[in-house]
């Protein structure tokens, strides 16, 4: 069915938890497992409609932030989803404790019933309004990012259209660019602030009414982080401080004599050409269709996928005024089908949706008919690999998109995927300080911040801007805000794809043949117990990242 067509009501809370209470009544005296099971499939068939119907409602306010129909659903589903989490957690309580285990654990596997723990570890119905505070805290800085109108050269752009001019050629301009980035965040510097520290503050005190210590543990759980600790995240941390910030000071050491200047300075980043970055050949419309014939040559899986997408309208990428920032893929299970959301502003970004996206877009195409819906439940530094391989996947293809600057394009992809790692674990370790001493004040998170970009990002030279020189750069980091402890899951995944990038300039067959693999085992085992039956190692082992650097370098100068 087309999107558009898509019928919408607004979810009856009432009517569906009373429906969700009976179910629960019948499945806690289920009299076998098969019956178990069937019930099981009811009452996810029920969850299934209600996200269907509040995705549609949240796609369709994204596409145009001042629709006050769609605006005033969202609030309502803001208000109201915590309420379907406490039965949500009932049921879970109930199958948790089903007499037929075994039986349920063979068929939906052995992962469901751990992050079912976790759940139940990190939820009561105590917490909802602190729950329901917090949902509204992140819609709260959502806006005022969205808000964002900057004045450029007559027009009126909100911040991922000013993109496209703080990575411009020509270092004026960006520099220009970026002032008026930084302008608005220093503008609105003290309810940034306040958004931050009540959600810090929020967090922390549910932590502690469940017992956990601080946050950081509550966070673990809700990440669902079911096959990897702290303690492993600490040991991986310290190897990419010792192995890979060396590797990528050297990228930018080589960056920095390609652009030509004295110093890379903040306006200098993302920018890799002196001559601007390779920016794709054609209107978005065309891009899109040469999106099609790429997915066309790659495979039979991802050419029937893009296909799919096309003619159910589920692509929104198009940048228009009012359209809600940054780009997700979602999925819509009553049609079992994905939905894309981007905003395509000229730059290789709009590449990166054709490619990041739709690798997570495809995965959930190839396991949309596994009719276990607990194997759709991908924690997401598993997820991650999906989409950051598929970029790497589709590199003999860049032609097409990138003309005759196709090989500089390679060039900046991979190295902006080294850039990524540092950055992405000193987010990760900011929020762990932050959430270990969630007291601090916000000048003093901010120079929390500014010693990491010492350690992590050593090359980085702020000059005199008022506001990243003083350690705000993380309040423009949506992930910080809204969605705690997620950053390290794209480091891990990122580690992941590079391992990929590896195999397939070795051989792209067998390495595509993993890939389908690990896309089709979905979230139906542990994730070292998948990259391991894939053939790739996990990135916490002793000298994962010596040896990934060892080979990275190798490309870097190839
Ligand atoms: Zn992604």
């Amino acid at each position: 069915m087309k999107f558009s067509e898509m019928p919408y009501t607004r979810v009856d809370f009432p009517a569906v938890i009373a429906q969700a209470q009976e179910i629960i009544q019948r499945a806690s005296s289920a009299k076998s497992g098969e019956e178990q099971f069937e019930i099981h499939q009811e009452f996810n068939k029920l969850m299934d409609h209600v996200r269907t119907l509040y995705t549609i409602a949240h796609i369709r306010r994204d596409g145009d932030v001042t629709n006050e129909f769609y605006d005033g659903e969202k609030s309502y589903y803001d208000e109201k989803l915590p309420e379907l989490n406490a039965v949500t957690n009932e049921y879970k309580k109930v199958l948790f404790a089903t007499p037929y285990r075994q039986y349920m654990e063979e068929k939906i596997g052995p992962v469901a019933f751990k992050s079912m723990e976790l759940e139940m570890k990190s939820f009561d119905d105590s917490l909802i309004p602190l729950m329901q505070e917090e949902n509204a805290l992140a819609s709260r800085y959502s806006k005022l990012i969205a808000s964002a109108k900057i004045m450029w050269e007559g027009e009126e752009l909100n911040l991922s259209l000013m993109r496209k001019y703080m990575r411009s050629q020509d270092r004026n301009t960006r520099k220009k660019a970026w002032d008026a980035f930084s302008g608005f965040f220093e503008e609105n510097q003290a309810e940034l602030d306040e958004i931050y520290d009540l959600m810090v503050k929020n967090r922390t005190k549910q932590a502690q009414m469940l017992g956990f210590e601080n946050y950081i543990d509550m966070g673990y759980c809700r990440m669902n982080r079911n096959s990897y600790t702290k303690e492993d995240v600490q040991k991986l941390r310290e190897q990419i401080k010792t192995v890979f910030v060396p590797l990528a000071s050297r990228m930018h050491k080589n960056r920095q004599a390609r652009l030509g200047v004295d110093a890379l300075r903040y306006y200098d980043m993302g920018v890799y050409f002196p001559q601007g970055d390779p920016a794709p050949i054609g209107t978005p419309e065309e891009i899109l269709e040469s999106g099609r014939k790429m997915y066309t040559e790659m495979s039979d899986e991802t050419r029937d996928f893009f296909n799919m997408m096309m003619e159910n309208e589920l692509f929104d990428v198009f940048g228009r005024k009012n359209k809600a920032t940054g780009g997700y893929m979602t999925e819509l299970p009553d049609y079992g089908v994905p939905f894309i959301f981007a905003n395509f502003n000229g730059t290789s970004g709009d590449v990166d949706v054709i490619t990041h996206e739709c690798g997570h877009a495809f995965q959930g195409y190839l396991s949309g008919q596994d009719p276990i819906m607990e194997h759709a439940d991908i924690t997401m530094e598993t997820a991650e690999i999906h989409s950051m391989s598929m970029e790497f996947f589709t590199d003999p293809w860049m032609k097409e998109f990138f003309g005759d600057r196709e090989k500089d394009f390679l060039s900046m992809q991979l190295e902006d995927a080294i850039r990524f790692i540092p950055y992405g674990t000193m987010v990760d370790e900011f929020q762990h300080i932050v959430y270990e001493t969630p007291e601090l004040t916000p000048q003093e998170r901010r120079r929390e911040w500014s010693r990491l970009e010492k350690i992590y990002m050593p090359h980085l030279d702020y000059e005199e801007d008022p506001f990243f020189s003083k350690g705000g750069f993380w309040q423009k980091q949506q992930h910080i805000y809204n969605s705690p402890f997620y950053y390290i899951d794209y480091v891990l995944a990122q580690s992941c794809a590079f391992q990929y990038k590896v195999w397939m300039d070795e051989d792209y067959k067998e390495a595509w043949k993993s890939y389908l693999a690990l896309c089709r085992l979905s979230a139906s085992k542990f994730y070292p117990e998948m990259l391991r039956e894939c053939g790739l190692k996990v990135p916490f082992e002793d000298g994962y990242f010596e040896e990934i650097v060892e080979k990275l370098e190798k490309k870097l100068h190839a």
